[in-house]
């Protein structure tokens, strides 16, 4: 069996191809480096992706302060780390780097500032 799918590890968007078969990954081609291999293993055994966002600050001068995973979250997980981000409000001040909101969904992720609110 084959699966295809582009690189996302860098700009560059390689086009992988992934033969695998009942026992895994059987070779990868298509990779310009090493880093498109481990992304294909990655995504053919546990997808992940960074999350971007913003959450309502409660007392502060503007409405939102934009926040991001500080690592990759599972994929099939977005939807539902999503959610608990709409669900969440912050009291300012806030600075960049502060945990908004710990280990989302016991995933052991944090949330995180990625701007400044006073
Ligand atoms: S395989 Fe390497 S060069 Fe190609 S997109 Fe992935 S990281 Fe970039």
């Amino acid at each position: 069996m084959t699966k295809q799918m582009y690189c996302v590890a860098c700009p560059l968007g390689c086009f992988i191809t992934v033969e695998y078969d009942d026992t895994g990954i059987l070779n990868v081609t298509g990779n310009t480096c090493k880093r498109g291999i481990d992304y294909a293993r990655t995504e053919m055994t546990n997808p992940t992706r960074s999350l971007t966002s913003t959450i309502r600050v409660i007392g502060g001068k503007r409405a939102v302060i934009p926040c991001k995973s500080h690592e990759p979250l599972p994929k099939n997980m977005m939807f539902d780390c999503m959610k608990e981000i709409n669900k969440a409000r912050v009291k300012a001040p806030a600075k960049i780097g502060d945990v908004l909101i710990p280990d989302i969904l016991g995933t052991g992720i944090d949330i995180v500032a990625t701007d400044n609110c006073d």
